[in-house]
């Protein structure tokens, strides 16, 4: 039986029960990695609230057919058409090429979602493996009137476009008085964006295609409604990113798409708010862009961040500290070890629940399908483990919500809860190693790994940072 989703659409900016195009399936569009570097644990905050979506559309009875795109080329540094393209920024850095640094980032991407039980979503198509459409989807956009050619590339005329800025309420008429600086030569209007860049010496690029303007690259905007409308079709029911996307990339993707087809291209628009480091904003310049790598540097595992996310609805901005995060842990290993108790003390296995297990789990249904309220989902998790119930239903429930939670209750709870934790003092103890080091002081970096040892632990120095595992 089919259950309805009742989710935020920041088009209406409310609550709305989502009623799909097609009977058949609820087509859902991810705006993929940028895959010039590692991905930091904000970004993860909106792949983690993305999965939670499709799992849940799916535990409420739904088809759904998601895709993803792969950005590896075209994002230009300044989210805008202006700067170096990401890509050749990461290029520069490692020494290598684009096409190298894009195949090593999006590795790593999917690594890290195996780590976190993201489902990798399929189709997961490369901006580069798409060239031909969209410029198929450019010269749509020229056809019909809504396209300018200068000298650096072809342009989408924002003033042809009514709607434009309607996702993001923008103030267009006061922001064009204001915004005439910092313009292009030749763009007629601050919104315009670009479909195609020329290259500036074409020769020089790693990545550049042939095109009936010349040779050049996508825009950024570009590859996702040429992904979207291809794989889904030209109308598509939830389109997902950050709020970071809503003011320029969907924004643009919505003129681009409904200027080509003339209908409207996404019913439900929804957004992950941000990750905030300390109260604060995450940034490169205040060194607080933590990966999942340096996450497990200090003994915490991705899913201690998946957890984390739970812990606030996606539509809030969320406060990421290491206390935070050791709440998670703590929680985490709280369940793994009352599912591994209850496991010890199931006798059979159940075909049905009772009364009681079904109102359970009905709760915890009713609180996913709320906007994704895992805050709520979670305390019913908690109900159920001091319920009344036996054994036997309790892990019958918990399991079921598995599905959705993927913390791999039925592999980890036995395995996890012994083996992976790594306490705070010993991780505290790896910090001042790592400070001493820090400060060439190598007789007190070796005093604190002596003492790590000491208490049954050991530190491993590897290509890819500092770890401390327990001796086996
Ligand atoms: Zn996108």
């Amino acid at each position: 039986m089919k259950r309805p989703l009742f989710l935020f659409n920041t088009l209406s900016r409310s609550v709305e029960k989502v009623m799909q195009l097609r009977p058949e399936e609820v087509t859902v569009y991810t705006c993929g990695p940028t895959v010039y570097g590692e991905q930091h644990i904000g970004n993860y905050r909106t792949f983690i609230f993305e999965d939670v979506l499709v799992k849940v559309l799916r535990h409420l009875g739904h088809s759904v057919r998601r895709v993803m795109n792969i950005t590896d080329v075209g994002h230009l540094v300044s989210d805008g058409d202006e700067g170096e393209d990401k890509m050749e920024v990461g290029a520069k850095r490692e020494g290598v090429s684009a096409w190298d640094v894009a195949r090593r980032y999006e590795q790593h991407f999917l690594t890290d979602l195996k780590a976190l039980n993201i489902e990798v979503p399929n189709p997961l198509v490369r901006a580069t493996e798409t060239i031909d459409r969209q410029i198929a989807l450019v010269q749509t956009l020229q056809d019909k009137g809504y396209a300018y050619v200068i000298s650096d590339g072809v342009y989408f005329d924002s003033s042809t476009f009514p709607g434009y800025g309607d996702l993001a309420r923008l103030n267009i008429a006061g922001q064009q008085a204001g915004a005439r600086v910092n313009m292009a030569e030749g763009k007629r209007n601050p919104h315009d964006f670009a479909l195609w860049k020329l290259s500036a010496e074409p020769g020089k690029r790693d990545m550049e295609w042939k095109s009936p303007w010349g040779v050049g690259f996508p825009g950024w905007h570009l590859e996702c409604s040429a992904i979207a409308m291809h794989e889904l079709g030209d109308q598509i029911d939830i389109h997902t990113g950050g709020v970071d996307h809503i003011p320029v990339h969907h924004t643009n993707e919505i003129a681009q798409s409904e200027a080509a087809t003339g209908k409207p291209f996404v019913k439900y628009w929804a957004h992950a708010e941000f990750l905030l480091m300390d109260g604060g904003k995450m940034s490169k310049s205040l060194g607080n862009l933590y990966t999942l790598e340096n996450l497990e540097e200090r003994g915490f595992s991705p899913l201690d961040f998946r957890m984390l996310t739970y812990t606030a609805s996606y539509r809030s901005k969320l406060n990421f500290t290491w206390e935070a995060l050791q709440s998670a842990q703590t929680a985490l290993g709280r369940l793994y070890k009352a599912v591994k108790e209850l496991e010890e003390n199931s006798k059979k296995d159940l075909d049905k629940l009772s009364e009681h297990g079904e109102l359970l789990l009905k709760k915890a249904e009713t609180a996913m399908a709320d906007d994704l309220n895992m805050a709520s989902v979670m305390s019913v998790v908690w109900e159920v483990i001091g319920s009344s119930l036996p054994a036997e239903e309790k892990l019958k429930v918990l399991y079921a919500l598995d599905g959705v939670l993927s913390f791999d209750l039925q592999k980890n709870a036995t395995f996890k809860e012994s083996a992976r934790e790594i306490p705070e003092y010993i991780r505290d103890l790896l910090e001042k190693r790592q400070e001493a080091r820090a400060v060439h002081k190598w007789e007190d970096a070796d005093a604190f790994r002596l003492e790590i040892e000491a208490a049954g632990y050991y530190v491993k120095d590897t290509s890819d940072g500092v770890k401390v595992e327990a001796q086996p």
